[in-house]
């Protein structure tokens, strides 16, 4: 058996010191969910959808419930899970319906078909295959539907991430948002491009990334930072790296968590703050809220 890793985070940006506490405690319980998943023998794949679910469901996350609202005053939500033993990947852009867009993409995964479905064809998919939608309301919450009314431009913070390496040594990645506050209707960021917000290959790494969208797409981040893991850069150099191209040649900021097939991680970012947590077999678990 390997060594095995599972990485989280919560977003680059400029999180609130009032959400410190909720912060530190989401990250414990997606670690905890998904670290039950790789102790019991499971796949880095389901290890990352568990993590992310959980953050989903935490509302100081621009995720699932309490995701940022966009110009029009609704959530749009985007995400991503990559297999790196098959390439295979599976996403949803600008859903409103769906609780747990990861679990969507883990159905398109699934059938293999396609990779990302938009809007109401993804909904649609997902009926057909089975899930239920909700109430677009139902994943507004307070606070962020006083944001919007406030309309005070910031800088939007909360995406969330998980990157895992199996005890088989397979990796896999995924990454869910609600995108940027007050982005205009219809717009899907990095987050569900393979590639820009998340990439997962064996031979390389398995990245999750955060910050600027449309930034990370002109760099597409996640699989430059792959690349180098695959040229011979530890992890961390390869984090570093990577945030330091898109920060150099776009001016604008992100974060990144980054796991290769022998466990080793790493994680950067440029902004303010960047909540992560790590946890691997050789007993270390530290969390940064
Ligand atoms: N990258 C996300 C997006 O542009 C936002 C974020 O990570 O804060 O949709």
């Amino acid at each position: 058996v390997g060594a095995f890793t599972l990485v989280v985070h919560g977003g680059a940006g400029d999180h609130r010191p009032e959400t410190l506490a909720a912060r530190e405690a989401a990250l414990t319980r997606a670690l905890d969910r998904g670290w039950a998943i790789l102790a019991a023998g499971g796949t880095a794949l389901d290890a990352c959808q568990e993590a992310i679910v959980e953050l989903e469901d935490e509302p100081v996350f621009d995720a699932g419930l309490g995701a940022h609202l966009n110009r029009d005053g609704r959530v749009e939500l985007d995400a991503i899970l990559m297999d790196g033993a098959t390439l295979a990947a599976g996403a949803v852009g600008a859903v409103e319906r769906i609780r747990n867009p990861i679990l969507l993409a883990r159905r398109i995964l699934a059938d293999g078909r396609h990779i990302l479905i938009a809007g109401a064809g993804a909904e649609l998919f997902a009926i057909e295959h089975g899930m239920s939608l909700c109430n677009p309301g139902e994943l507004i919450t307070d606070s962020e539907r006083a944001r919007w009314r406030e309309s005070k431009a910031q800088a939007s913070h909360g995406t969330v991430g998980a990157v895992a390496c199996d005890a088989t040594g397979s990796i896999a990645a995924g990454t869910s948002t609600g995108g940027t506050f007050l982005k205009h209707p219809g717009r899907i960021g990095d987050s569900p491009l393979v590639g820009c917000g998340c990439y997962a290959d064996n031979l390389s790494a398995a990245v999750s990334c955060t910050g600027h969208g449309e930034s990370i797409m002109k760099v597409v981040m996640a699989k430059a930072a792959a690349d180098l893991v695959a040229t011979g850069h530890m992890p961390q150099a390869a984090a570093d790296r990577a945030l330091q191209v898109m920060t150099d040649r776009t001016g604008r900021n992100g974060g990144l968590i980054l796991v290769d097939r022998t466990g080793a991680a790493g994680a950067a970012f440029s902004t303010a703050k960047m909540p992560w947590g790590i946890r691997n077999s050789a007993g270390l678990t530290q969390i940064q809220p």
